[in-house]
């Protein structure tokens, strides 16, 4: 055993232990604490914060990725763009922050002759955070969606504390995230319970039912998901739970496009299923081409990448769990199987049907299966295809690969009822983190259909907006004030300023 296996080893069995009764209750009760002071830190010091953790996660970035490589299997090089994403991640929300945008501040001024037919009175709107935000990191990005990922990052950034549930795929990396994050933080001078990490299945549960909690956001599957989002909707007080949870992201080809581009189709196809073992929620799950595509030859003859180790055993699990769903359904045929020059278990696998299959038991064929397999559709009519796509439960993501002279207006128009982010001629895989992005959709690709969990948008979620009625100037929050002293821009009596 390397040393570093040993100081892994020894890290994990010091953490991976539940967090005690006694812990638990003092890092909730911290959290709570620490709620005022940090949603009342000023803009300039959240953002500098949000810079500084950023800024010591690269300083850490060896170790951290040492240690990623060493509890997840994933490679070094998509490791290493993971930790990029996280850092560029925090230093976008810090410049959010600065920006003042997210307050999204509407000033109606008193106003005699409102037409309405009464006087109106004084009104400031502008957002608050919400509380304390308990964060359920994710084990299929050890970075990005975890300790210090999107949810963290866009919680602390909205001015909420947050409680982080580690998840037990990367416990050794998920302590020494926090301890970055935990120095980093008390570096920049915030209070002390700004941020914390507990372990423990039944932790993560009591924590999202305390009444301290007030938001709860959350990455994995649907089973887990549903069960947490139950718990957030059945306590005494309901708070709002944002769960990310499955999607098979459908590829709808049209013969036009296969006409002009089958080949590349087909291969990039194979590279966006098999990304990082097919461990992506965007993973695109069933691809929908021509029956005598030529698609189909390409993908049966291509060599498929070869095996790659899953996260965990859990998640091997689950996948042959659905890999078995698919190979023992009488409709369903092997395309393309790598098992011959693999060990087998968790080896890229292309499966075939066909349209009329996927009618007669879509939920079977069109649920998620996490891991490097999808299904191959062949279709006889391109009109077919706005029908089959309302089969579909909501998606994260839904695509059409056509040309400028093809009518899919139709197609549109079901998938973006469906999904929350419909491309055309690309790829789902890669969710960018930008102004525009929306990763969410409706259930159950996400419990919480009105917000995203990636981009700018993210930090909506954890505000809740305010209204500040006939106050005089002297006692408004500085964002509403009449002279505007942090100078962000605001909507004043209709009309943007
Ligand atoms: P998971 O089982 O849903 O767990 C995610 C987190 O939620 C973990 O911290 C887990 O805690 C916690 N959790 C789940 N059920 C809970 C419950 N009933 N009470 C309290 N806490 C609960 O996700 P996973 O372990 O990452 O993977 C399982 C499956 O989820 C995969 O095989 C895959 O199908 C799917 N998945 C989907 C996505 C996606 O983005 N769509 C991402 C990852 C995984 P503990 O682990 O401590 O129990």
């Amino acid at each position: 055993m390397t040393l570093l296996r040993k100081v892994i080893m020894a890290l994990t069995l010091e953490t991976i232990n539940e967090t005690s009764v006694a812990a638990l209750e003092i890092i909730l009760a911290k959290a709570e604490s620490a709620f005022g002071t940090w949603a009342g830190t000023t803009l300039i010091a959240r953002s500098e914060a949000l810079e500084l953790i950023a800024d010591r996660l690269d300083e850490a970035s060896d170790e951290l990725i040492q240690l990623a490589m060493a509890e997840t299997h994933l490679a070094e090089p998509r490791l290493m763009g993971e930790l990029k994403r996280t850092m560029f991640q925090l230093r976008f929300f810090a410049k959010q922050v600065l920006g003042g945008e997210f307050l999204n501040v509407r000033i109606d001024h008193k106003d005699d002759e409102w037409p309405m037919g009464a006087p109106r009175p004084d009104l400031r709107r502008t957002m608050q955070p919400l509380g304390p935000v308990l964060v359920f990191a994710a084990s299929n990005f050890p970075f990005a969606f975890s300790v210090a990922g999107g949810d963290t990052a866009s919680a602390l950034a909205a001015g909420c504390p947050v409680v982080l549930k580690g998840h037990p795929g990367h416990p050794a990396l998920s302590r020494k995230t926090a301890d970055v994050v935990l120095t980093a933080l008390a570096d920049a001078g915030a209070p002390e319970g700004t941020f914390d990490i507990i372990f423990g299945t039944r932790n993560g549960a009591e924590a999202l039912a305390d009444c301290r909690i007030k938001a709860g956001a959350f990455t994995g599957g649907i089973p887990g998901g549903r069960t947490l989002f139950d718990i957030a909707s059945g306590r005494a007080e309901p708070i709002p739970f944002y769960g990310e949870l499955g999607s098979n992201n459908p590829v709808f080809v049209t013969p036009a496009a296969e006409a002009e581009r089958g080949e590349s189709i087909a291969r990039e196809f194979v590279t966006s299923f098999t990304q990082s073992a097919g461990q992506l929620c965007t993973k695109p799950g069933t691809l929908f081409v021509p029956s005598e595509s030529a698609i189909l030859d390409e993908l049966r003859n291509m060599e498929l990448p070869s095996e790659a180790p899953l996260l965990n055993e859990g998640i091997l699990a689950a996948f042959s769990d659905g890999k078995g769903r698919l190979e023992s359904h009488d409709g369903v045929r092997v395309l393309n199987d790598s098992t011959s020059r693999t060990t087998g278990d968790a080896s890229p696998i292309l499966f075939h049907s066909t349209l009329g299959q996927i009618r007669r038991a879509p939920e079977s064929l069109l649920a998620e299966c996490f891991g490097p397999a999808a299904l191959v559709v062949t279709y006889e009519n391109v009109a077919e295809l706005s029908e089959v796509a309302k089969l579909y439960e909501g998606q994260l993501t839904a695509s059409i690969h056509g040309t400028n002279s093809c009518d899919v207006g139709s197609l549109m128009h079901v998938l973006s009822q469906k999904a929350g982010r419909v491309l055309w001629n690309q790829w789902p895989t890669g969710v960018s983190v930008t102004y525009a992005q929306q990763h969410g959709g409706p259930y159950p690709a996400s419990t919480a259909v009105q917000s995203t969990s990636v981009g700018t948008a993210a930090m909506d979620r954890f505000l809740r907006p305010l209204a500040f009625q006939g106050f005089p100037d002297h006692l408004l929050p500085a964002p509403v004030r009449d002279s505007n002293p942090l100078g962000i821009p605001r909507q004043v009596n209709g009309e943007c300023v």
